[in-house]
């Protein structure tokens, strides 16, 4: 699918699987709000039920909107295939429904947004999916936590909201040992800071509803399949290898090689499953995707900004971002995000929850949200509304803390996003 890979990155992003339309001439990528597709004849028909030919049968599986989207994720991140869906949670839940039965397990970070470890620990626990969380800040703790039965590894870039960098090429290294694929979540950087199928990562899922779409109008994720693991390697994988039940007896890996992957996640999770992106949300996140390099410039650069900024003001105690110099996790920003980490951290105040209460309610530029990757800027007091649920030990492990405050700096002058904070803040000692 990334036939065009040798072009450079903001090239992709505007042109990666598009092409004028040959119907009318449209240079833009219509909107093809229509269920279904009309057949060439009963042959063409055949062969695309068969999947022996590629084309458009029903909007559930494929659609030509969402087609021209997942092919220009799959170039970004350097992948050979991609599968779109009806939003972040929704790729994860696809991406492990290709390597999972009932009774299997997989390793997650413990260090992943929230509703991530809501998804694993409880969602996925009906399906029979077991998960073993593990501090990843040490690698090795994925390794001893792999059983028999763990069919994958899963780990964020760039983790939301406590800013850990997690160091992919070890995590990936430990899941080809034991002969299992590596997930991760890279919606915090976007591919325009990080890609991790160049730090070994086989397989990586997006919410496009954050930095890639980037506007804050569209829900939406994404599965990137690498093409690099070799799902024959040992027995671990059925769906994939063997004869497949649910789609007539086809062998995915020997029919579709490096591509088995993609094909079953439209084939048998979308068909089955169903969650398939929208038309209308593919169009909003392509012209979003077109100036994802600019966008994640201006966002990290202005978060740099406004985190120096923070660090020099009395009534904060610290300021948690992966680009400042004093940072635990500097060092593996630098190797995995070198244009920067990204527009979402955290701060702590002096005030303790209170005080950050009061600074969130008394912003008037920044928008109180529960979300990131806009090109507004955001804030949020964890404590008192995304991690209310959890007792205060808890919220504390989370990075969620009493005394944290939660920013995705958006793309408006620094200069207006400090002044202000620096009214809210002032306001609230
Ligand atoms: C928001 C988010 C998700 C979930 O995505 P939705 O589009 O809201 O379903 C998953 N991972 C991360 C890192 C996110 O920020």
């Amino acid at each position: 699918m990334s036939n065009k890979a040798q072009q450079g990155f903001s090239t992709r992003a505007i042109h990666a699987g598009a092409s004028p339309d040959p119907s009318t001439g449209a240079r833009g990528t219509p909107i093809h709000q229509s269920t279904a597709f009309v057949f060439d004849d009963a042959d063409h028909a055949a062969a695309l039920f068969g999947l022996e030919q590629a084309g458009f049968i029903y909007s559930r599986l494929t659609n030509p909107t969402v087609s021209v989207f997942q092919e220009r994720v799959a170039s970004l991140e350097g992948g050979v295939g991609g599968t779109c869906t009806s939003s972040g949670h929704a790729a994860q839940l696809l991406a492990l429904f290709a390597l999972m039965s009932s009774g299997d397990e997989f390793v997650a970070s413990n260090k992943l947004y929230g509703g991530s470890i809501t998804q694993f620990g409880h969602s996925f626990k009906k399906f029979g999916w077991k998960v073993n969380f593990v501090d990843p800040i040490d690698p090795q703790n994925f390794r001893k936590a792999i059983n028999e039965k763990t069919k994958a590894v899963f780990t964020e870039s760039l983790a939301n909201p406590g800013g850990v960098v997690c160091d992919i090429e070890a995590i990936a290294a430990i899941a080809h040992d034991e002969g299992i694929p590596c997930i991760v979540d890279n919606t915090l950087p976007s591919p325009a800071l990080c890609r991790p199928i160049e730090f070994g990562a086989d397989i990586v899922v997006h919410s496009t509803t954050k930095f890639i779409s980037g506007h804050g109008n569209a829900m939406g994720g994404v599965v990137v399949d690498s093409g690099n693991f070799d799902w024959s390697q040992n027995d671990k994988f059925p769906d994939l290898v063997e004869s497949c039940g649910a789609y007539h007896g086809l062998k995915f890996y020997e029919t579709f090689g490096n591509m088995a992957y993609t094909m079953f996640c439209h084939a048998i999770g979308l068909r089955d499953l169903g969650p398939a992106m929208s038309p209308m949300n593919a169009y909003l996140s392509l012209t979003g995707a077109e100036t994802l390099p600019l966008r994640m410039q201006k966002h990290a650069d202005n978060a740099l900004e406004v985190a120096q900024w923070l660090q020099g003001n009395s009534n904060v105690t610290w300021v948690s971002y992966a680009g400042l110099p004093d940072n635990e996790f500097y060092t593996l920003a630098k190797k995995y995000c070198p244009s920067g980490a990204g527009a979402v951290f955290t701060f702590g105040v002096a005030g303790g929850y209170d005080m950050g209460l009061s600074i969130v309610s008394n912003c008037k530029l920044l928008s109180h949200l529960a979300n990131i990757g806009d090109t507004r800027s955001l804030i949020i007091h964890p404590a008192s509304t995304t991690h209310r649920q959890l007792t205060e030990e808890q919220q504390i492990s989370a990075g969620a803390g009493p005394d944290v405050v939660r920013l995705s700096i958006g793309l408006e002058d620094a200069a207006d996003i400090i002044a202000d904070l620096d009214q809210a803040i002032a306001a609230s000692s």
